[in-house]
């Protein structure tokens, strides 16, 4: 069963911000699919975009072997990611025929516009796919979204979701993302240290070793108390 997509802007993204929880999903016999926007092919400060999405796009197949995830490379170009229609049915068709439970994306309070442009496309996309009268083929599916954490996100992110992380999963995820050479730090930011001292830090917040925070989106925040005693 497919449970989660996780969905980034860049290749890379969707590891980093949610690849302990896709681990510790996988260790738990779901199915977790990553879908890359774009390659993120122009951040590297000195090979050109067609030589470093070349190696992006065999560090990401790497990193979900590893993670023993499915992968899915959408075709966008860094930095030229568009709102539009035709890109929200695309997403929409890739959702319906995945057919995940659960989509996990970049919260909208970013730095990078690539980003904030797939959070609004990946928020009508699952709109699109779960109401059957859009005609836009395949059955429709009803996927719960939530936004995970990224520092490039941060503004006004908030931590509503810990989901903990094994020993097992967290080595496997960390060992795995290793084998992008942005995670090694080699253009500049040091991803690796970022994100695996934030997983553990989450983790002593959530009296456990190590967890990723997930944000849920404002509608489904109220919180509904049908019998007084619960209060
Ligand atoms: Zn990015």
């Amino acid at each position: 069963m497919v449970h989660i997509a996780v969905i980034g802007a860049h290749a890379g993204d969707a590891e980093l911000m949610a690849g302990g929880i896709a681990a510790e999903a996988i260790s738990q016999g779901l199915e977790v699919y990553f879908i890359h926007m774009t390659l993120g092919e122009k951040g590297h400060p000195t090979l050109s975009p067609k030589e470093y999405g070349e190696q992006k796009r065999k560090e990401a197949l790497l990193v979900a072997e590893k993670i023993e995830a499915k992968v899915i490379f959408m075709p966008y170009k860094d930095g030229e990611l568009y709102y539009n229609e035709r890109t929200i049915i695309e997403i929409a068709k890739v959702l319906r025929e995945i057919r995940p439970k659960v989509v996990i994306t970049h919260w909208r309070g970013s730095l990078h516009k690539d980003h904030t442009i797939t959070h609004d496309i990946v928020r009508d996309a699952v709109f699109y796919a779960a109401i059957k009268w859009f005609d836009i083929g395949g059955k429709e599916n009803f996927s719960r979204i939530y936004y995970a954490e990224n520092w490039e996100d941060s503004h006004e992110f908030q931590k509503d979701i810990y989901i903990s992380i094994s020993p097992e999963s967290y080595k496997k995820w960390i060992s795995a993302v290793k084998n992008y050479a942005f995670v090694r730090g080699e253009t500049g930011f040091p991803y690796d240290e970022y994100y695996s001292n934030l997983a553990r830090i989450r983790g002593i917040e959530s009296y456990t070793l190590y967890a990723q925070v997930l944000m849920k989106p404002w509608y489904a925040k109220k919180e509904i108390i049908k019998k007084i005693e619960k209060l």
